[in-house]
């Protein structure tokens, strides 16, 4: 796994950005999900889901969405798939504000283009349904074949691009005649079907097993280049991330707390919690980064620590850490975190930072 795929993950990551327009940027994104029947000192209650989620997608290049969950990383997929509505924010396509889209997230034209794919192969298939009608329901809606014999050539060119092979043999199947794996190539041949410009995929193979987990991601990866498609792949799991991702994105309980190319990002963390994944997620081909105990539990998101909300975990937490939520700082070139630690703010609070605290 280590070379097939560090390899090509490295090759775009020495020209990361170089004159590739994005096709999806969110900005800014917030949501809030009201709570019914509860309320905070006379205030409706809200889970804060989403604070300020700003993502970049570019044609030909993977971002990784990683965090645990609950930190807001199916809801951030969710709103660019148009399913939920932010509470404010903007998205852009092809570099045109939703707002001037016509139909907005919700317009057939859009979903044509953003096609999102789900954690679970067998609940995202109806069971009653063949492979066939699966197919071919995108197909008519999206106008993609004339006539019955095209609609035919079309479902089985998408089930070869998934590699179900012989695509004959599964076009009459019913979902529970296929494996885990089986399903969840025939998720993303439905999603390839409107001849979309990106794919979302949300922890795509979390639910499969271990042993089937790598063909998946290297379909996705053989798409994506194949076909130069924008890939969002939403993960728990940062070691995978660093071997299908060009770039990686860290969120923590709705915040976005650090990003920058994969192989930067994983050999030289700078956010605690980013060191927390890691030190979580052995991999041999890393170097050893300095171990780091975050004790608890990720925050309820309804009433959430204030300022950086992963002070009450972290070891380094400052005063000013429970009252504010520390600027973006630079590191380097496409390299950025949201922690104290990097910024001037901290040293007016303390220059008593523990021995064993990142370099900045
Ligand atoms: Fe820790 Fe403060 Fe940085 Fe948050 S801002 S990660 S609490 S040092």
């Amino acid at each position: 796994m280590t070379n097939i795929m560090q390899n090509g993950a490295s090759a775009k990551n020495s020209a990361m950005g170089a004159n590739t327009s994005p096709i999806l940027e969110a900005r800014n994104l917030r949501k809030l999900f009201p709570v019914s029947g509860g309320s905070f000192f006379g205030k409706p209650n809200t889970v804060k889901a989403l604070e300020d989620f700003s993502v970049s997608l570019k044609p030909g290049y993977t971002t990784a969405l990683v965090g645990e969950s609950g930190s807001g990383k199916t809801t951030a997929a969710r709103i660019l798939a148009g399913m939920y509505q932010a509470t404010s924010g903007e998205i852009l396509f092809n570099g045109v504000s939703s707002k001037n889209i016509s139909g907005g997230l919700q317009s057939r034209n859009y979903h044509q283009h953003v096609q999102l794919i789900f954690q679970d192969p067998f609940a995202s298939l109806n069971v009653a349904h063949s492979i066939r009608y699966h197919l071919a329901r995108p197909l008519q809606i999206y106008h993609k074949a004339r006539n019955k014999t095209e609609l035919e050539q079309e479902i089985l060119a998408l089930l070869q691009r998934v590699s179900l092979t012989p695509a004959e043999q599964f076009i009459q199947k019913l979902p529970h005649e296929l494996s885990g794996g089986q399903r969840q190539r025939v998720a993303i041949a439905r999603a390839l079907a409107p001849k979309p410009s990106v794919l979302l995929a949300d922890e795509p193979v979390s639910m499969l097993d271990v042993s089937i987990r790598l063909d998946i991601l290297n379909l996705l990866t053989r798409l994506k280049d194949e076909e130069n498609l924008a890939l969002l792949y939403i993960t728990h799991d940062i070691a995978s991330a660093r071997y299908f991702a060009d770039t990686i994105l860290v969120m923590y309980a709705g915040q976005s707390i650090e990003s920058g190319p994969s192989e930067t990002l994983i050999k030289d963390p700078k956010h605690p919690y980013t060191q927390l994944l890691l030190s979580a997620a052995p991999d041999p081909a890393r170097n050893s980064a300095a171990p780091i105990s975050g004790k608890g539990e990720a925050p309820s998101l309804i009433n959430p620590p204030t300022g950086c909300r992963f002070h009450p975990r972290c070891p380094f937490a400052k005063d000013i850490c429970r009252t504010g939520f520390p600027k973006r700082t630079e590191i380097q070139k496409d390299h950025w975190v949201n922690c104290f630690l990097y910024t001037d703010e901290l040293e007016t609070v303390s220059s008593n930072i523990p021995a064993h605290a990142p370099s900045k």
